[in-house]
């Protein structure tokens, strides 16, 4: 294989630039992999779906798709007929097909790429190694912390002493505990630490802080002291929609619960970078600009779209399929910005529309931005960033949902 710098740069940094169109191809497991020293993910539990090149099997080496319960067989919808669609519909038509040059060219330019296309596969497989993704047996954080017995679980953090190993070898560690719910967790910034809860161990990045509560406890995030605000604010939150009821994938919010959120008093004054994912939904499109992003002092916000694809590069599914797009879209705006003003030297104001590429894992998991997006980043670097509804923990980042520790279980990794 002709070895381009661009796939250099995706085994050294996760990210592989398409020059001839506004995208990029990421591997979530090597930018994820940048929060740990003695762990990794292991890529064949992150591609957990099999989006192998065929509609059928997929990988005959993939771990099996995440069985959800009672998951009934449900009919596809119809592709409707232009003709068919109601004034809304055709709105959300419109967008999509002022949306398609650029993701038509942005999927071109991959299937261009030969040199990513061969390395694709055996990046999904990793070293072959398969690990045992169980989901059946892991602890479902969202039960445990609605349950009155929240306040008294305990999780008890193993960490290694700073000066490692002693004459032995044998490692020095250190063990605490701490209430699991409704307090913020920090784990030191020179080693991951281990936190032990209900016989299941889990594997807490270096540098990185959770609060695993309820919507109603989110004024816990807002810092002491306002200059130590976030930069960056990612913001996935449950949308009410059928897909996610019917999967049973996690409780869903009302919309407007949305404007609750603390947005601006966790935004730094020197200025912040919100990303918020949405649905297709045009209704949801409209609360968003017209109420939700204005309230949170966003304007103008612009759109990215990730591109979900397969093992052999292929989309995972019709770009013109109404009801089940392969893409998702993010809106991207600053809050306490003044676009009038010179950007600094690591600092560039967002230019239009981009397309990131990538092959999904677990349903609803979204691939990691911050490096993606560090030019567009305002304020000091690195940038204090924070995600809201996270299902898991990165070096540098609050974590704050009802399940940040999900995708920290133990099986998710092996050891270095
Ligand atoms: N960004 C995540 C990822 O990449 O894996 C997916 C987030 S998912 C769309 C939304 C999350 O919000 C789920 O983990 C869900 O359990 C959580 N959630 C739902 N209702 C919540 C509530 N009332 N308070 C806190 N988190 C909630």
């Amino acid at each position: 294989m002709n070895v381009s710098d661009e796939l250099r740069s995706l085994e050294a940094t996760g990210i592989y630039r398409l020059a001839s169109s506004r995208a990029a191809f990421l591997d979530p497991v090597r930018l994820l992999d940048e929060s740990y020293r003695r762990f990794r993910l292991v890529p064949s539990a992150y591609y957990s779906r099999s989006f192998g090149p065929s509609n059928q099997g997929g990988d005959a080496q993939a771990v099996r798709p995440v069985p959800y319960p009672d998951r009934k067989k449900r009919k596809r919808k119809r592709q409707p007929k232009p003709q068919e669609l109601n004034a809304v519909e055709r709105i959300a038509e419109a967008r999509h097909q002022e949306a398609r040059p650029l993701l038509i060219n942005a999927h071109k330019s991959l299937l261009e790429a030969k040199d990513l296309l061969e390395f694709l596969p055996g990046m999904i497989k990793g070293d072959g190694c398969i690990q045992d993704v169980q989901t059946s047996s892991e602890n479902n954080f969202v039960e445990l912390g609605s349950s009155w017995r929240a306040p008294l679980y305990e999780m008890t953090i193993c960490f290694q002493k700073p000066h490692g190993q002693d004459e032995e070898g044998s490692c020095h560690v250190q063990r605490r505990s701490t209430p699991l719910f409704n307090k913020v967790i920090s784990v030191e910034e020179n080693d991951e630490a281990e936190g032990e809860f209900q016989s299941r161990l889990y594997i807490l990045p270096k540098g990185s802080c959770f609060l695993m509560t309820d919507f109603k406890h989110t004024r816990d995030l807002i810092p002491d002291n306002s200059n130590n605000g976030y930069n960056l604010i990612v913001i996935d939150p449950p949308w009410e929609n059928g897909c996610v009821r019917q999967k049973e994938a996690y409780p869903t919010l009302p919309n407007r619960y949305l404007l609750y959120l603390p947005v601006q008093e966790l935004a730094d004054p020197a200025g912040a970078l919100l990303v918020l994912w949405i649905t297709n939904r045009e209704k949801l499109r409209r609360f968003v600009e017209d109420e939700l992003l204005p309230s949170w002092g966003v304007k103008d916000p612009t759109e990215f779209y990730w591109l979900k694809v397969k093992s052999d590069g292929s989309l995972i599914g019709d770009l013109d399929l109404f009801h089940h797009r392969p893409y998702e879209c993010l809106l991207l705006g600053y809050i306490n910005v003044n676009k009038e003003a010179e950007p600094g030297p690591k600092f560039k104001f967002l230019q239009g529309s981009q397309v990131i590429m990538s092959v999904p894992g677990a349903h609803s998991r979204k691939p990691p931005l911050q490096k993606i997006l560090s030019e567009f980043i305002p304020g000091p670097k690195p940038p204090r960033c924070i995600e809201l509804f996270a299902r898991e923990l990165g070096s540098g980042w609050t974590s704050w949902g009802n399940e940040p520790l999900h995708f920290q279980d133990s099986m998710y990794f092996s050891e270095k």
